[in-house]
């Protein structure tokens, strides 16, 4: 495979431009031909006329492009002329699909887009462009990598030259979307595909939840907080003209799986809520982030010289315009000189997200910097590959300014806030004698199984005391009764189901709450637990016995009625004889 990525200027227009690739033999020779436009002028006329010229030299090459994003403030540099990469495979397919959005369901179009792949062979990976800021392609990717989850989906929302009107669009042979998705499978036996997920925030204090969302991107409230309110609070962040310059150097983090992926807003309203061009989800966690331009920077070489080992004969960068903005048009060049190390020829871009997700988590993502390298089979050059230096890494120690010392504080504070955070949670949560749940988080759990709890499910509560207790302490000691106390919880947390959750009630009393669980198999863990108990060595104490009560759910229930529900099953043990289990 091979990339060539090209620059319309006035010395080379279009028309020139395409004559001349027309006539390359390793256009000619190629057998699947992909031309990326990426395209500065939003307006359709001159779109469409780009198109057309590309269709009229080069026909049997596939069209997909993207409106990019304009400088954001007179210090951003960003694209201003067109730009053309074309991607040459001499032994891989590429299939394309376009998307019309605009009256679309995006999971019936990705359920349809999913039989299309259900056919193809050997695809290796989804490029995946939309448009942007009514349309967020979160649903499409999710419903298209269902089964697929070996499939990665990288890509970038188009950007608008203007913020606040977005007029993004992207394009599919001779079809121009405003509200649409296009994929691009790359398809081979010897086609490999390196991705590269560059990030550098590092959360900052506690997290957020989202507490108020709607379905067209606006956050309402954070913790109950005005959405707006979080960057006022917390940062001092006003809502005026320079309210998007300041945001993007504290972008929001989230979690997905295994990575970190950052979210910012693109705009607020005069209610307070902010708009984001990128997915939340109600009950989200985020937290704030900050970072250096050297992390980001620091980051990015060791990915590209990563990269750079791979060999690669194309590489796609889909970068946010938040970090040229953080960064500078000097270091945010950097970004890119780092990656020409690994491939000379790469095309990069600026959308409003960055798309990238693959069974390790993702989405459709701010601030980060996604590069996808291909090849076509496995390199036969082993000779090592020269890493890419950057000057300014090298540099001796020097006296350390203010601002980078006012960071690392921040750092270690905070750092040392979420752990103290951590630890007053678990302790909150947790019984200090025998390290299992307490009274308050059952209680907690039991209120939210019921609350989510689907009628056809089960659910159900075991609760049970020891017998004669009293006279283990009177016996051997109170320091005997806490070791009995301890090794029960540990033998009945390995007795029962990851799923089941176990905590002490008080005293020598314990809970167990079992979800997807019939009173007929509650009956079953309970005398299993009962004649463990029985049989444990619990030396110097001959042998303990428990009581259980068992008691299942009913429509009416509240956790405080299912509560004193088992506790008079367990009464009905005792009364009965303890050492045994009763029903209510
Ligand atoms: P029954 O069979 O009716 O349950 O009788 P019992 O003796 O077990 O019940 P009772 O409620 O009379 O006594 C419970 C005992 O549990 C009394 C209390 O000292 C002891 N206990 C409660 N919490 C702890 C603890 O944390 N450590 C120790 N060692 N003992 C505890
Ligand atoms: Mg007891
Ligand atoms: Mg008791």
């Amino acid at each position: 495979m091979l990339q060539q990525t090209y620059e319309v200027t006035e010395k080379r227009p279009l028309t020139q431009l395409l004559k001349n690739i027309a006539t390359e033999s390793d256009y000619r020779n190629a057998k699947s031909k992909l031309l990326l436009i990426f395209e500065p002028i939003c307006e359709t006329s001159h779109i469409q006329q780009i198109l057309e010229q590309c269709k009229n030299f080069l026909p049997e090459a596939h069209l997909v492009g993207m409106t990019t994003l304009g400088p954001l403030n007179a210090k951003t540099d960003a694209q201003k002329n067109t730009v053309i990469s074309v991607l040459l495979f001499f032994e891989s397919e590429i299939w394309i699909k376009g998307c019309d959005c605009q009256n679309k369901n995006q999971v019936e179009l990705g359920r349809m887009f999913r039989k299309e792949l259900d056919a193809q062979k050997d695809v290796k990976g989804l490029l995946c462009i939309s448009s942007c800021v009514q349309l967020c392609p979160a649903p499409f990717i999710e419903e298209i990598r269902r089964n697929h989850d070996e499939i990665p989906v990288f890509g970038a929302q188009a950007g608008t030259a203007k913020l606040v009107q977005d007029q993004s669009k992207i394009f599919v042979d001779g079809i121009i979307y405003e509200c649409g998705i296009v994929v691009v499978s790359f398809c081979g036996k010897s086609l490999e595909l390196k991705i590269d997920y560059n990030l550098g925030w590092i959360p900052l204090g506690h997290e957020f939840k989202v507490t108020e969302l709607d379905n067209k991107g606006f956050v309402g409230k954070f913790d109950n907080l005005l959405a707006l309110q979080l960057y006022k609070q917390y940062l001092n962040v006003e809502p005026d003209e320079f309210f998007y310059e300041n945001v993007c150097s504290f972008p929001l983090l989230a979690q997905s799986k295994n990575r970190k992926i950052a979210k910012v807003p693109i705009h607020y309203t005069k209610d307070g809520r902010l708009q984001f061009s990128v997915e939340f989800k109600k009950d989200m966690h985020v937290s704030l982030s900050y970072s250096k331009p050297e992390y980001l920077l620091k980051q990015t070489l060791a990915s590209a010289n990563a990269m750079a080992v791979f060999r690669p004969q194309g590489l796609l960068l889909f970068a946010c315009m938040n970090r040229r903005v953080f960064m500078g048009n000097e270091k945010a060049e950097r970004e890119f000189a780092y990656y020409r190390h690994a491939y000379e020829n790469l095309c990069w871009s600026y959308g409003y997200g960055e798309i990238l997700q693959t069974s390790e988590g993702g989405g459709v993502l701010n601030s980060s910097l996604v590069a996808v390298g291909f090849r076509e089979g496995s390199s036969k050059d082993n000779s090592p590959v020269a890493p890419f230096i950057d000057r300014e890494f090298e540099s001796p120690p020097s006296h350390v300014p203010l601002s980078n010392r006012l960071v690392t504080f921040l750092e270690v504070t905070s750092q040392e806030l979420r752990e103290s955070m951590e630890k007053m949670e678990f302790l909150a949560q947790h019984d200090p004698l025998t390290g299992i749940y307490n009274r308050r988080r059952l209680d907690e759990i039991l209120r939210y199984e019921l609350k989510k709890r689907r009628k056809s499910c089960d659910l159900s509560v075991l609760m049970f005391d020891i017998d004669f207790f009293k006279q283990v302490n009177d016996n051997y000691g109170h320091d005997v009764g806490d070791f009995v106390l301890k090794k029960l919880s540990e033998d009945v947390s390995l007795t029962i189901r990851t799923e089941d959750v176990f905590g002490r009630w008080g005293g020598e009393e314990f809970v167990c709450i079992l979800s997807n669980t019939p009173v007929s198999g509650a009956n079953v863990l309970a005398e299993r637990i009962r004649k463990r108990i029985e049989n444990l060595n619990l030396s110097p104490v001959p042998q303990v016995t428990i009581s259980v009560g068992v008691t299942s759910a009913i429509p009416a229930d509240t956790a405080e009625s299912m509560f004193i529900r088992v506790d008079k099953a367990l009464y009905d043990a005792k009364q009965s004889g303890k050492n045994r289990v009763a029903n209510r």
